[in-house]
């Protein structure tokens, strides 16, 4: 059998072992963490919505019409008019012809990519998508290569040289470690050339990019009659939680008859979509929300140039800043939460080796005076480095 308690002590040693902080307050700007009060750079709660009081009593009033749990399956009884209108609701927002709800983002990926390949067809990737559009990849059946990260004529090349079967391509929208946007009118266009479909799962764009908070897609100018499949999450800037696939008539009914991951498995609860619809409509209407957030993400890039530090490309509010090492990777984030700022060291295998990082991400519910503090805290660290 497999000494698991030598593995565990080996990532230790590693710096790459992983635990757990209790957090003992709502999300937000200002947190209660391990019964420490703390600034929050590290939630993906991108427009302060986790903890909104409007939200808040929608989830009430929706537990009150419908109660606690949905009690099965969508296609058993467990579809409430609560899903249905959010469904319909988010197809719009979007700009599709429908959309349709999955209980989480993992579960999305994993049964668009089961549903719409076979073995004998493949699945191209960026190398640096997330770990559940690679797993959706290796579990589907199909054959698995990764392309170069937003390297078009790589992908072109493998996507010729696949003469036989289904061809699907998945790609982030932005990059959840890294930030950057993809290129999607190159990716839209090539895949047309090809006769492949497009997956874009916007999990980090929904919300925040695009007229209105639609996403990348919208901040990208992708034309109506050329949209690839999107799927978008509802637990980051939509502040609740789960997530929807937006497609024509036809993928969208394919996945409600193929994807085991919508067909096995219990709706989410319907109080649950009577907070995202308030959340939807608090999207659409706070432009505010996201003009602020691009301030702090020109704040901080400001700053942290003067500072020298190691950005990435990233006009998102994700902004990682390199590390390169594991360990100090997780010395500074130690040091920074001492002195209360919260900031997640992200280590292999999330990231490629040598590439560990602080992943700081900026939200709206953020002030420039939070932000002023982050700054004097890592020129602090930078001084000493
Ligand atoms: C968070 C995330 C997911 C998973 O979504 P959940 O609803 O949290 O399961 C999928 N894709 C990307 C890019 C993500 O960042």
């Amino acid at each position: 059998m497999k000494d698991l308690h030598a593995e565990l002590e080996q990532r230790k040693q590693d710096g790459l072992y992983r635990s757990r902080r209790i957090l003992q307050s709502p999300q937000g700007a200002e947190i209660t963490i391990d019964g420490q009060q703390v600034l929050n750079f590290c939630s993906n709660d991108y427009l302060g919505l986790a903890n909104h009081p409007d939200i808040q009593q929608a989830f009430i009033k929706g537990i009150e019409t419908y109660g606690s749990g949905s009690g099965a399956a969508h296609l058993v009884n467990g579809h409430s008019s609560a899903h249905h209108a959010l469904e319909e609701e988010l197809a719009e927002f979007t700009g599709y012809p429908r959309a349709l709800l999955f209980s989480t983002g993992y579960m999305a990926n994993l049964g668009i990519a089961q549903a719409l390949c076979d073995k004998g067809d493949s699945v191209l990737e960026d190398r640096l998508n997330h770990a559940s559009l690679l797993d959706a990849g290796l579990l589907s059946g199909a054959r698995l290569q990764r392309y170069q990260h937003g390297d078009i004529s790589d992908l072109e090349n493998k996507l010729i040289a696949r003469k036989t079967g289904e061809k699907l391509v998945m790609t982030d929208g932005v990059f959840s470690m890294d930030g950057d946007i993809a290129p999607l009118n190159q990716l839209v266009d090539l895949c047309q050339q090809q006769d492949a479909r497009l997956l874009v799962d916007d999990a980090h764009g929904i919300g925040v990019l695009g007229e209105q908070g639609r996403g990348s897609l919208s901040h990208c100018h992708i034309p109506d009659h050329n949209k690839p499949v999107l799927m978008a999450t509802l637990g980051k800037a939509f502040g609740t939680a789960g997530a929807f696939v937006a497609g024509s008539e036809d993928e969208i009914e394919y996945l409600i008859q193929q994807a085991r991951t919508y067909v096995y498995t219990t709706a989410s609860p319907p109080a649950l979509a009577e907070a995202t619809r308030t959340s939807l409509r608090i999207i659409q209407r706070d432009d505010w929300r996201r003009d602020h957030l691009q301030s702090l993400i020109l704040q901080f890039k400001t700053a942290a140039k003067e500072l020298g530090l190691p950005l990435m490309d990233s006009d998102t509010p994700i902004q990682p800043v390199i590390i390169g090492d594991s360990k100090k990777a997780v010395d500074i984030s130690k040091q920074l939460f001492q002195q209360g700022i919260m900031i997640t060291a992200i280590r292999p295998p999330t990231v490629a080796r040598n590439t560990a990082r602080l992943r700081i991400t900026l939200s709206a519910a953020h002030t420039k005076q939070h932000l002023d503090r982050l700054i004097i805290a890592l020129s602090q660290l930078t001084d000493k480095a």
